[in-house]
């Protein structure tokens, strides 16, 4: 499924985050960039240790990441260009806070992005995962901030939901479906 936002596609699709083509995937990270489980061990495992070298060099910079800030590195071996590593909140009762922190986690990468002039970038459901937020709500709030995000002025041609099982390709279509017919977008099903 796709929709235009301004003149940039959203696009959903399901697939391996690892296997996307653009010129940066984004990686659902933790604090510590060391790598970990989920897609940022499948990130880090697939795109080699060039990935894991500029991240310590990051970390000995700034000593954690914090949640809702993203960094960027090489892709490494990945066929992504570039690597943006981010950390979302995780889902411990204040729905509220996490909310704010996964949309940041979503609009610094798209500002990182965009700061570097890159055209394509795709996410995977950042804290659904370990950090357990609810894919629902999640999605409501990732879309909600992509689209906010792209209504602005930017350089971003094309932002992928690179999702990991049909059930949430199902959840984000749901919700950018709604967001799309209450706003009367443009949408192509396919
Ligand atoms: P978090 O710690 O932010 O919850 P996880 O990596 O545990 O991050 O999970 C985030 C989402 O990424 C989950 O929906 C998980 O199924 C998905 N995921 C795991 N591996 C991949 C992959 N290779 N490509 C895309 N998504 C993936």
């Amino acid at each position: 499924m796709e929709a235009i936002f301004g003149h940039t596609k959203l696009i959903l699709e399901l697939g391996d985050l690892t296997r996307h083509r653009a010129g940066a995937i984004v990686n659902a990270a933790n604090s510590s960039l060391m790598g970990g489980g989920g897609v940022d061990g499948a990130i880090h495992r697939v795109g080699g240790h060039a990935i894991l070298k500029e991240c310590k060099a990051i970390i000995s910079q700034i000593g954690r990441l914090a949640p809702g800030k993203a960094v960027i590195t090489t892709g490494g071996n990945l066929p992504a260009e570039n690597v943006i590593h981010t950390v979302g909140p995780v889902w411990h009762g204040d729905p509220r806070q996490a909310a704010r922190i996964l949309a940041s986690a979503y609009r610094e990468s798209l500002m990182l992005a965009d700061k570097m002039a890159i055209k394509t970038i795709a996410f995977p459901s950042i804290s659904t995962g370990a950090y357990g937020y609810p894919v629902q709500a999640a999605a409501e709030t990732a879309v909600a901030e992509v689209k906010k995000y792209l209504l602005q002025e930017t350089y971003l041609e094309r932002v992928t939901f690179v999702l990991f099982s049909r059930e949430d390709l199902k959840t984000y279509a749901e919700v950018l479906e709604k967001v799309t017919e209450t706003d009367g977008d443009f949408t192509v099903k396919y």
